[in-house]
């Protein structure tokens, strides 16, 4: 996993701490890293962040005066990537248990690039609050794109959560109200809401998605992006923050061998990764520790 950027910095570390370096053979170490990094997935916004921050902590002078210049290095690259990743920590079960102990609802809705593995993300997410015990509702709420409905259906009746959906061509809002009135009348705890997967081009979408956000409220937005995505996923967490991101899930981690989506996204949405998706099942699905992606980057 993330073999292609733990190489980059591997190279990047073994180049700074030959013997001698100096203030020019630095500055065009990190250029050529900066490239490199592109190739990984990192978004050029964030390359050139890595960069800056490491001519910061890595200036000639710093460097000569230590006798061990590759710890002198990996630490530098440690704490720059540590800054990117970790955010205010969000206790999502915390603010969930909360709600519920005040008799209140938790609504999250989840936004994303169709593909991305979104509907999936919102089962598994829906499965893990059943088993904690919670009692899940869920808003289908994309009635845009053919089949989104059926494919949602078939993953809640595989994990037991009812979603409550209207005709395709619906407005999504008055799915996720009728959902959040539905919870309110039966006690359930948590409405997930699903949404279309908007493209930016789709001006008209991203305007029915802002009215969804303003009719149900929800306690959190949460942007699902697709580690495999590439740059495009840089893009996408950018437009999806004109709605106020709380947080991203990451999806398809365990089939991703570049890494740079995660600092992508971190960097991009300045929101903390609340889950990693691992796989195909519905519990695959892990909390994020920026902790753990740092430790397979580092060289
Ligand atoms: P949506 O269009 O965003 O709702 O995407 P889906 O939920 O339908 O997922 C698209 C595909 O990605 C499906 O084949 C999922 O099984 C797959 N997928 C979702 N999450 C993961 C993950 O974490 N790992 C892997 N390997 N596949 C995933
Ligand atoms: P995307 O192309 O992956 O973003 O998929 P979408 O599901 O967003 O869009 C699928 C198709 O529907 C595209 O060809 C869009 O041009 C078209 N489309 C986009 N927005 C709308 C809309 O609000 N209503 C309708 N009927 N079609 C739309």
């Amino acid at each position: 996993m993330f073999d292609s950027l733990k190489n980059k910095f591997s190279g990047l570390v073994d180049g700074v701490s030959s013997k001698k370096i100096t203030e020019k053979d630095l500055n065009k170490i990190l250029e050529d890293f900066e490239l490199s990094l592109l190739e990984s997935d990192v978004s050029m916004k964030v390359s050139e962040k890595i960069v800056n921050e490491l001519k910061k902590k890595l200036t000639g002078e710093k460097i000569s005066l230590t006798s061990n210049k590759k710890d002198f290095v990996k630490i530098a690259v440690e704490e720059t990537l540590t800054e990117i990743l970790e955010y205010k920590k969000y206790d999502i079960f915390k603010e969930i248990e909360k709600k519920r102990k005040a008799g209140e609802i938790f609504s999250i809705a989840f936004v994303g690039f169709n593909g991305t593995g979104k509907t999936t993300t919102i089962a598994k997410f829906g499965k893990l609050l059943s088993d904690k015990g919670y009692k899940v509702v869920i808003a289908a709420s994309d009635t845009f794109r053919a089949g989104s409905i059926e494919q949602l259906c078939l993953h809640a009746e595989k994990i037991g959560i009812k979603v409550i959906k209207h005709n395709y061509g619906a407005d999504p809002a008055a799915v996720a109200f009728d959902a959040i009135n539905h919870a309110k009348a039966r006690g359930i705890d948590v409405v997930l809401i699903d949404t279309a997967g908007r493209s930016e081009m789709n001006r008209n979408l991203m305007d029915e998605m802002k009215k969804l956000i303003r009719v149900s409220n929800p306690n959190m937005k949460i942007f699902v992006g697709d580690s495999l995505a590439g740059n495009a996923v840089a893009e996408q967490a950018e437009k999806f923050s004109e709605i106020g991101l709380d947080g991203s899930i990451l999806t398809k981690v365990d089939a991703d061998s570049r890494g740079g989506a995660a600092l992508s996204i971190s960097y991009i949405t300045e929101k903390p990764i609340l889950f990693i998706g691992t796989g195909q099942g519905y519990d695959d699905l892990e909390p994020f520790d920026p902790k753990w992606l740092v430790e397979r980057i580092l060289p």
